[in-house]
């Protein structure tokens, strides 16, 4: 499969990975909109948060979970951040593949959208 992300995952392309699990991978962005911009993604291919089983809605509370813990680990916590997923053509989603961003380390603008 020509996914981008899912070559991260496996290695195949280079990130800037700061946490794994077994079901989780984060990893800088390559286009930082902020001082802080991670993505947390699924190990698993699931292209967009409409296309996430129902039973498997627990996942995007670990990414939650992960998000927290690495707003921590990057001294935003206190600070305050954001968690975006974009999903779909509308919501401003580029890659196929669910993930959620962490923002943070500037004040961010207040529109969402
Ligand atoms: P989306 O617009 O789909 O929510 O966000 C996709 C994000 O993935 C963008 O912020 C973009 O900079 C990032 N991105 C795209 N390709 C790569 C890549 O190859 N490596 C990394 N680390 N980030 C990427
Ligand atoms: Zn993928």
């Amino acid at each position: 499969m020509d996914c981008i992300f899912c070559k991260i995952t496996a290695g195949e392309v280079p990130a800037d990975i700061l946490y794994t699990d077994e079901d989780v991978i984060a990893f800088r962005d390559i286009n930082p909109q902020a001082p802080v911009h991670v993505l947390i993604i699924p190990g698993e291919h699931i292209s967009t948060l409409a296309e996430l089983p129902e039973e498997k809605a627990t996942l995007v509370g670990h990414m939650v979970d992960v998000a927290n813990r690495l707003a921590r680990s990057e001294g935003i916590s206190e600070s305050g951040y954001r968690v975006v997923i974009n999903c779909g053509k509308q919501g401003g989603q580029l890659v196929q593949h669910l993930h959620m961003h962490l923002l943070g380390g500037r004040q961010l603008a207040g529109s969402l959208g």
